[in-house]
């Protein structure tokens, strides 16, 4: 059910934005603080913050 999610390790991405290249994805803890956000281009690693709050 919902959006597909992304998991990088013990951390789990949602899908935030799709423009049909790049896709954004955020920390599933996003909503308590957490920073960390990937981006994804072809199912490859773009851009990587891995700045996790927990
Ligand atoms: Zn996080």
């Amino acid at each position: 059910m919902g959006k597909p999610q992304l998991v990088i390790g013990k951390h789990r991405f949602c899908e935030r934005s799709n423009n049909g290249t790049i896709v954004n994805w955020r920390c599933t803890r996003q909503p308590k603080g957490c920073r960390a956000r990937v981006s994804t281009l072809d199912g490859c690693i773009v851009r990587f913050n891995d700045d996790h709050n927990h």
